[in-house]
């Protein structure tokens, strides 16, 4: 028998809360980490009568930002729509949202070697949050979500595998870091992927498209898309018909399952919002919002690898961790014209490789070693173009990681030192930095100061 290969068709549907002061349309403040229920609402956002909404520009800004970045085609021409359900968390009885005429369209991002094409990203409205009882015998509504303002973005279905679609969301949400647009982070639900999948023998016969929701790492889009590849493989092997059906993830079982099935599509019906004028953008609009853009991600890989001779790892780090990314380059330039100030020349003189040298700031970043040996370090290899980790075991400078060895010093440390004992007991705090100098003295700066300063801080407790 020949053997049947089934395609998956993926897509997906990302939903990013905008890093703005207040909300969407009304001036109550922006804050998902609101803890008292219902702070931060008001008339406009709870949807009373008589109210009207005002758009927040910042918001419809980040999100054209945001198209600017992912090479989309910038609207001139915009509105917002009424999208008409009704569901307790949505106290208007519908949401802003944007139908036929999106901020952006047609747009694409990289990931590797593969295009993964944007169909439209627009603007909405955040809804609240429902919080249902143990028991399930009643629900309570949050509103401090509500009107939140939200960007929406859809792929085209090029996706392949659970491994594209996490890559396509980490690289968006690095993005989205850089241009400031939101900080994305999806345990805390500022950014939500949806997946469609479908699977079938052929691409142009698309098969029954399932949507899985509610995936709240890059971990588990990537497991959730991969599982469901599988499962439909099997459905149809076996000669069955899949469901149309929203599904969830279970965490613990690491499968998805049937949260509800699709009856029909949903009618919205959409109508333009009568509140809110249309929107129009002039090209000297978009183009001053397009020279706010810094560098994006790609271009920093790029400029890393030819400027700084770094490999593959290196970039990644400090692209991701950007902070560091830029510290380490002005280091770099610091040390240039250091050079070129003492005369020195690069080819002959300088010894410390690019390298080496992002080697060396890693290390540091991860604590592994204390700006004591941190400078023993770069003396050793300014002066013989060592790698660190190469010193640091030639020397023995390595990091004491055995909590038990660093506890005999510190009491040791305190045994010696009764008067900062006596000190710290009535009250005088900066007595502890003392004993923790004094413990990085006697381990010549490899215990951890930090370690060093909560086993000082247990071991005085103990002794009241
Ligand atoms: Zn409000």
């Amino acid at each position: 028998m020949k053997e049947i290969s089934y395609k998956p068709t993926i897509g997906l549907e990302i939903h990013v809360e905008l890093k703005t002061k207040s909300k969407m349309f009304c001036p109550c403040k922006n804050d998902s980490t609101e803890k008292r229920a219902n702070f931060n609402i008001c008339p406009i956002c709870m949807g009373h009568p008589g109210t009207l909404p005002v758009p927040n520009e910042e918001a419809i800004k980040k999100v054209i930002k945001a198209g600017i970045a992912l090479n989309c085609k910038i609207s001139k021409e915009s509105k917002f729509d009424r999208k008409n359900y009704f569901y307790p968390d949505l106290p208007k009885g519908y949401q802003i949202s944007q139908y036929d005429m999106p901020l952006c369209q047609n747009g694409f991002l990289n990931i590797g070697e593969r295009k993964i094409k944007i169909r439209r990203i627009h603007i909405e409205e955040d809804t609240g949050r429902l919080l249902h009882s143990e028991k399930g015998d009643y629900s309570l509504i949050d509103f401090n979500r509500a009107g939140i303002p939200l960007m929406e973005l859809v792929t085209e279905p090029d996706i392949k595998s659970g491994k594209e679609a996490r890559k396509f969301a980490e690289e968006l949400q690095l993005i989205l870091k850089y241009l400031d647009v939101s900080n994305a982070d999806m345990e805390k639900g500022e950014m939500r992927v949806e997946v469609n999948i479908s699977l079938s023998k052929d691409l142009k016969n698309l098969g029954t498209k399932v949507e899985i929701k509610n995936l709240n790492s890059f971990k588990v889009v990537e497991k959730a898309v991969d599982f469901e590849i599988e499962r439909q493989k099997e459905i149809l092997e076996r000669g069955e018909k899949i469901i149309q059906e929203t599904r969830g993830w279970h965490d613990k079982k690491e499968i998805t399952f049937s949260q509800r099935e699709k009856e029909e599509a949903h009618d919205y019906r959409y109508f333009p919002d009568p509140d809110l004028p249309k929107m129009y953008f002039t090209d000297n609009y978009i183009n001053k919002i397009k020279q706010e853009i810094p560098e994006l991600p790609s271009l920093k890989r790029e400029r890393f690898k030819k400027q700084f001779y770094l490999d593959e790892n290196a970039i990644e780090f400090f692209v991701i961790n950007k902070d560091l990314g830029e510290y380490y380059e002005k280091v770099v330039s610091e040390f240039e014209e250091w050079m070129k100030a003492e005369k020195i020349e690069i080819e002959k003189d300088f010894k410390i490789t690019p390298e080496n040298f992002a080697e060396f700031i890693k290390m540091i970043y991860k604590n592994e070693i204390t700006s004591k040996i941190a400078k023993i370090v770069l003396e050793e290899m300014f002066l013989k173009g060592k790698d660190p980790s190469n010193i640091i075991e030639e020397k023995g400078l390595s990091q004491i990681k055995n909590a038990n060895e660093i506890e005999e010093i510190v009491k040791e440390v305190i045994l010696k030192n009764k008067k900062a004992v006596e000190d710290f007991k009535k009250g005088k705090k900066e007595a502890i930095q003392f004993l923790v100098g004094q413990t990085l003295s006697i381990t010549k700066g490899r215990a951890n100061p930090e370690t060093a300063r909560e086993i000082i801080l247990k071991l005085l407790k103990e002794e009241k």
